[in-house]
């Protein structure tokens, strides 16, 4: 059951990629090596392995899965999504100028404008929608083009393709986020980006139980920098968390198919709510750039945004009076979670840049779950009434 050198489907890979029976037991799923060192038969003679901070051969084999997703040749796991974004940013220098795009995660542009911005580090936040925004944002100085794709929570897509021709021609790296569409709707290293960046506390683990992240790439001297810094830096996954997001990555691609049915739902029926002004989901014909979500998503997934009439008021109320969806932060997991922006995730946000990006009083965000979809539709219905 080695498939390290077959050519296997999605599916099949987050069952199978990077995972061996243990070979002393024969043990299907791979052990908990719940150690911190390894005995060597002599000084520098070992298997592999010297320290867990350096290498975990549980750790390996997520690493080895992940990377099968992200169709990556090297892959590398990390305490969290923000503990990998610290790894690659280290790779850089003061002095050195980064392209972000405007919504990007709150806890990253938290990272790069109070933490790495004391490293010397220049950032420009751009609306990537246009390209030209990009282009014109480039300088001498820059080396890197930070792209999330769908934004978080106006669900803006960017053209991952197109960015990373502009890259290339500018001689500039690009990294995309992919953790709202996982590895199973969404493949940016096939369309040209030289790192893939994931928070694994999403969609890959998918069951709201365990933090991690994970940084994907092909290019050896982007590895090598990222795997320097995942043992210097030392933010490194427990083995029992690699086990337990090892366990969630199995289901993702029946996962992902099921929220993205059920998404495709909610928001049709959002969409005809008379207590609904607006719907954003890349999977409606409505959305601004829902030909671009067709060509580069290979679904839609499980986020949806909506605005709620009757503004803070009545949002609240919707949040306060449903009963299957559970008011909490984070998505991705088998649970349908609702969220207000602007009070809860974006809080930390200042509100002029909220109201630049459209984070409106009665905005909505939904990570629709994998429950009944009737029993989702019920229970909205009774919290807008
Ligand atoms: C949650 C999240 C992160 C940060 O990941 P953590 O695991 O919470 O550190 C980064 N990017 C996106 C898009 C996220 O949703």
């Amino acid at each position: 059951m080695n498939t390290s050198d077959m050519k296997i489907h999605p599916e099949t890979a987050a069952i199978h990629a990077g995972q061996i029976p243990d070979p002393t037991t024969g043990a299907i799923m791979t052990p908990i090596y719940q150690t911190s060192t390894y005995v060597q038969a002599g000084p520098g003679k070992h298997k592999g392995y010297e320290y867990s901070r350096t290498q975990n051969p549980t750790r390996s084999a997520l690493e080895g899965n992940l990377a099968a997703l992200e169709g990556a040749k090297f892959g590398l796991c990390f305490a969290s999504g923000c503990g990998a974004s610290t790894a690659v940013m280290l790779t850089y220098s003061a002095g050195d100028h980064f392209v972000v795009c405007d919504d990007v995660y709150g806890g990253t542009r938290r990272l790069f404008t109070r933490v790495l911005n004391k490293c010397g580090f220049e950032f420009t936040f751009v609306d990537m929608t246009k390209i030209e925004n990009i282009e014109k944002a480039i300088k001498p100085n820059t080396k890197l083009i930070w792209i999330e794709t769908p934004t978080n929570p106006t669900l803006k897509l960017i053209d991952i393709e197109a960015v990373t021709k502009l890259a290339k021609k500018k001689n500039l790296k690009t990294l995309v986020d992919n953790t709202f569409m996982s590895p199973y709707l969404q493949s940016p290293l096939q369309l040209g980006a030289d790192i893939v960046l994931h928070s694994t506390t999403k969609y890959i683990g998918g069951h709201s139980d365990v933090v991690g992240g994970f940084i994907g790439t092909s290019d050896e001297a982007i590895y090598q920098a990222v795997k320097f810094n995942q043992n210097s830096l030392g933010a490194v996954p427990a083995p029992m968390d690699c086990f337990l997001t090892m366990r969630g990555a199995k289901t993702l691609p029946v996962r992902m198919k099921q929220h993205s049915l059920n998404a495709m739902e909610i928001a049709k029926f959002l969409e005809k709510h008379p207590q609904v002004e607006k719907v954003i989901y890349p999977g409606l014909p409505s959305h601004p750039q829902y030909e671009l979500a067709k060509r580069q998503m290979k679904d839609s997934g499980g986020m949806i945004t909506f605005i709620a009439k009757g503004g803070l008021e009545k949002s609240r109320k919707v949040l306060e009076k449903v009963r299957i969806f559970a008011c909490a932060e984070s998505l991705g997991g088998v649970e349908s979670l609702i969220e207000h922006p602007a009070i809860m995730t974006h809080a930390s946000v200042p509100a002029e840049v909220k109201a630049e990006l459209g984070i409106a009083d009665g905005l909505i965000r939904i990570s629709v779950g994998i429950e009944n979809i009737e029993d989702l539709k019920a229970d909205l219905e009774q919290a807008l009434r």
